[in-house]
């Protein structure tokens, strides 16, 4: 850990790795969850569905590399067990059991709504507290907003399919 770098942030630093922990804990679950829903989906749109879950997978992934790396920099330690993820993170794990194609959107919907509010609240608490921790977070908010917006359009698109693809 970095003395210096510790110093200068304006929060209690045990809490801030606790919020750190929660997002990256919640960044393994996302990436299981589409990884494996890309492997198993099945339904209409199910290739083009199936290349942006793989590719929001390596993105989530890369968050928790971010995540890792500052956590480990402020002397915390990353949540060691992948049951210690379900435990930590504020997310819901959602099993793809049912591989369609529209439940599985929804349950990534879900998440990436999940998300969006876990960097929304780290991004809160270190505001004017600790800028690097404010700006890694506005970076992953950024992906996380736009992972929400495609899922949504491809669940757009294939309820456009339903109603009038027959047609
Ligand atoms: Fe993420
Ligand atoms: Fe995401
Ligand atoms: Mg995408």
């Amino acid at each position: 850990m970095g003395t210096r770098g510790r110093e200068i942030i304006g929060m209690n630093v045990d809490h801030l790795i606790d919020l750190l922990n929660q997002a990256y804990a919640s960044e393994w679950l996302a990436y299981y969850q589409y990884w494996l829903g890309a492997k198993l989906i099945k339904g209409p749109m199910k290739d083009a569905v199936a290349a942006e879950l793989t590719l929001h997978a390596t993105e989530e992934l890369a968050h928790a590399m971010l995540v890792a790396n500052r956590i480990l920099q402020l002397g915390g330690t990353p949540v060691l067990t992948p049951e210690g993820w379900a435990k930590v993170s504020p997310c819901a794990y959602d099993a793809p059991a049912d591989p369609y194609v529209a439940v599985l959107l929804d349950q990534n919907i879900a998440g990436e709504q999940c998300a969006i509010t876990t960097y929304k609240n780290l991004m809160d608490a270190t505001k004017d507290k600790d800028m690097v921790t404010y700006n890694m977070a506005l970076g992953i908010l950024e992906q996380e907003i736009e992972h929400e917006e495609d899922l949504q359009s491809l669940r757009e698109d294939l309820d456009l399919m339903a109603s009038r693809g027959a047609n």
